[in-house]
């Protein structure tokens, strides 16, 4: 099994795919935490998103929909990032969102940007946990009580700064079976 078959794409959506320092950080992070390579794949144009002409923001479902069906099928996840706000309709925004269990996640920098400027190391370490986060529920997982998890539910900025950039005991146990569950549905016999 070549390392090529089991990489993780993420997709800068508009001028993010000039931010190397973030991407390169977030790159970094998924590597340590989940040991996928990643590739640098820009999918979806920031004019192929459909605006709400009510609330002004981005519904991020159908985006996840969208990346599914088009990201390589032999990508393990696609994770996308994007610099617009999102939503799903009971909220009034999301950091990001993610398939449980499925294939895509998506990561918004427009609330992270508010506290902090863009650039900033505190910046790229919220963008960082919170992609670890989205990526987290495409292998399987829920919310953590442990508000030092990765997987733990964040409502402010303050909350993502405060926990930290891993997964608890209990959500690292969780993911490495999750992980090995999907290796061993490729068919994949090594
Ligand atoms: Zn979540
Ligand atoms: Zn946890």
């Amino acid at each position: 099994m070549g390392s090529k078959q089991h990489s993780l794409v993420i997709s800068p959506i508009g001028d993010l795919h000039a931010d190397g320092e973030l991407l390169e950080r977030v790159r970094r992070e998924i590597r340590e935490v989940f040991g996928y390579e990643t590739d640098l794949l820009p999918l979806i144009d920031e004019k192929d998103l459909c605006l709400d002409p009510v609330r002004k923001q981005y519904h991020s479902t159908p985006i996840l929909e969208t990346l599914a069906i088009i990201c390589p099928p032999e990508a393990v996840k696609v994770l996308a990032i994007t610099k617009v706000d999102l939503f799903i309709p009971i909220l009034t925004h999301v950091y990001g969102e993610a398939q449980l269990g499925g294939r895509a996640c998506i990561l918004s920098t427009y609330r992270f940007a508010e506290r902090g400027s863009p650039g900033t190391e505190a910046f790229r370490c919220r963008l960082a946990k919170e992609a670890i986060h989205e990526l987290g529920h495409t292998f399987n997982l829920r919310h953590c009580r442990d508000a030092a998890c990765v997987m733990h539910y964040c409502r402010s900025i303050s909350e993502v700064d405060r926990k930290s950039n891993h997964f608890c005991r209990t959500c690292a146990v969780l993911v490495e079976d999750e992980m090995r569950r999907s290796l061993q549905s490729d068919g994949v016999g090594f």
